[in-house]
């Protein structure tokens, strides 16, 4: 269970003299849906990374429940988030094994459906050879399944609705996609996280209206 994260003046150098975050201070509760806005290179992508402690911050604190996240075992803290990137990497495999990023077993089957659903992709896999056994890119298998990159970005998306997570984090998830695909999405988000904490990013303030808050970003700040 997760009640609070807490970032504290947290600042991010990825290299000498340039600091891609600065003395960014926030507080996401439980259950909140939170938005992070911004231009790109404005720092969003760099919460999200310190958050699930891809990289440490160069200053200041990041905490979980009180306690400072470096002091969490790493694999069962990362194991409190799902999320979708932006530049998820499809890989040569079936569409389930997409989604779960494993093997599937048989009563895991309705779960996958059920994430491709809410990422609005289900009926463009069930129109595919077989389904959702279909294996996607022409990488390894000749007949592999070549989808549009919004679709091959929703099925990104399902990445985050399948796993049962306190957190669920969408990092441009709607890059690819249309204004009335990204609306459904947004919705679905809205639908189906209730009770979840909810980290959204995007450069666009077009979904923000229905977030508890909206932490707006510009070269590594806060400024709003
Ligand atoms: P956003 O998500 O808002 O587009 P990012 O957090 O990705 O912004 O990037 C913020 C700044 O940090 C940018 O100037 C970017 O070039 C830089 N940056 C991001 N990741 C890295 C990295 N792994 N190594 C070096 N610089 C990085």
């Amino acid at each position: 269970e997760i009640d609070m994260i807490e970032f504290t003046d947290v600042t991010k150098s990825y290299s000498v003299g340039t600091r891609a975050l600065k003395g960014v201070t926030m507080q996401i509760e439980d259950g909140e849906f939170a938005f992070l806005v911004g231009p790109s290179g404005s720092g969003k992508s760099t919460i999200i990374k310190l958050l699930m402690r891809f990289y440490d911050p160069t200053e200041g604190e990041i905490f979980c429940n009180g306690r400072n996240i470096k002091e969490y075992n790493l694999q069962k803290y990362r194991a409190l988030f799902a999320s979708a990137f932006q530049d998820c990497r499809i890989l040569s495999l079936t569409v389930a094994e997409n989604v779960l990023m494993r093997r599937v077993k048989e009563d895991e089957r309705s779960k996958v459906e059920e994430a491709l659903k809410l990422a609005d992709v289900y009926d463009k896999v069930m129109s595919l050879a077989n389904g959702m056994d279909t294996i996607l890119t022409r990488e390894f298998a000749d007949d592999g399944a070549v989808l549009s990159g919004g679709e091959f970005q929703k099925i990104g998306v399902a990445r985050a609705f399948v796993r049962e997570c306190p957190i669920k984090i969408f990092d441009e998830p709607s890059s690819a996609l249309d204004p009335i695909s990204e609306y459904k999405l947004f919705d679905n988000i809205l639908k189906s996280s209730k009770e979840k904490t909810v980290l959204f990013i995007s450069h666009r303030l077009s979904s923000v209206q229905n977030a508890d808050w909206v932490l707006m970003l510009e070269h590594g700040q806060v400024i709003e």
